[in-house]
């Protein structure tokens, strides 16, 4: 149980919904910044605005997965007020007060160094990312379906990257009876997408193993999917870039060549909202209780 515990949940889409349902089922109190427009009222949580709230009762706050824009924007689609988080906030909590969020940027990693506050970016846990590319994968091929005519079976697939998404990508579509082939650099990468059936190539020759491709699924975030590598697809070739902003692809030049290349954030919030705001409330909770033992623990 989090009986004690305030908790400040600053902004973020429907997933943020399953985290507020669990905190508040472990008896935590919540402050809501951001969530004035969401009709849903949970007992043991309060709307507040974000210069409302008593910072120095705060023992954890909860940012979107996204964190916050460079700016230190949060964004917030249950409101329609800016919402900015400043170092000065962060420095008003408690010393033990730990920030979560799915990833992080300089401008948070700044913040909450210049507060000497814990930033937890709950993504670079495996088990999250692994968890989360199931949704992650059920939005890729739901455009995949969207932006093509043809069917996936049957279809060669190009997969960059056999990291957590890139590996739960090429077991999906392979199972769905297209032809992956799974891009990546390290030996140890190719043998495992040997292992898995499908055909590995290494990054190196990116140029020339993109020749037959029909959908291009970029997991890198690095700027891989580049004119050169555009230039020799398929005019018909559909890019889907999964990694984070501003994805692995030169749009600009894909858009020049007449070639379909969509960057598609988020893609768990979007098709699974409850699927992955469980797997973010199961694995918070767990942190936050640990969290609060040890405190106890210390006597704070
Ligand atoms: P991950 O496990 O870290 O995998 C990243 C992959 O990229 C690895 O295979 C890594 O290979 C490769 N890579 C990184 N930098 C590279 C470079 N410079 N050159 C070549 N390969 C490089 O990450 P993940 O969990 O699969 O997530 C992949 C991306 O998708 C991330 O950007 C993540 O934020 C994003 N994501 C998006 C959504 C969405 O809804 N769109 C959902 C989940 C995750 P090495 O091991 O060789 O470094």
């Amino acid at each position: 149980m989090l009986t004690g515990m305030q908790i400040a949940i600053i902004g973020g889409d429907a997933r943020q919904l399953e985290i507020i349902r669990k905190l508040t089922e472990l008896d935590a109190r919540l402050s809501l910044i951001g969530f004035e427009q969401l009709d849903h009222a949970f007992t043991g949580a309060v709307k507040e605005k974000l210069d409302e709230v008593d910072f120095a009762n705060i023992d954890a706050i909860i940012l979107p997965v996204a964190g916050t824009n460079q700016e230190g924007q949060v964004e917030t689609i249950f409101s329609n007020e800016k919402v900015v988080l400043t170092e000065d906030i962060l420095s008003k909590t408690p010393e033990y007060c730990t920030i979560y969020s799915g990833i992080s940027n300089s401008y948070l990693n700044e913040i909450v160094k210049q507060s000497k506050r814990t930033l937890i970016q709950l993504f670079s846990r495996d088990d999250v990312a692994i968890y989360n590319s199931i949704p992650t994968v059920e939005g890729t091929i739901m455009m995949a379906i969207q932006h093509t005519d043809f069917t996936i079976h049957g279809s060669n697939i190009t997969v960059l990257g056999l990291g957590r998404c890139g590996m739960s990508t090429a077991r999906a579509f392979h199972a769905l009876g297209a032809k992956v082939k799974v891009g990546a650099r390290k030996s140890e990468h190719l043998a495992r997408i040997t292992e898995m059936g499908v055909t590995p190539f290494h990054l190196s020759n990116i140029v020339k193993e993109v020749a037959d491709t029909d959908i291009l699924i970029n997991t890198i975030p690095y700027q891989i999917v580049s004119a050169a590598v555009i230039s020799k697809l398929p005019p018909h070739t559909l890019i889907i870039d999964i990694a984070s902003k501003p994805g692995g692809t030169d749009f600009r030049y894909a858009e020049k060549r007449g070639i379909k290349a969509l960057l598609a954030p988020s893609l768990p919030g979007i098709v699974a909202p409850k699927t992955a705001g469980q797997i973010l409330a199961d694995v918070l909770s767990q942190l936050l209780q640990d969290d609060l033992t040890n405190r106890k623990g210390k006597g704070k």
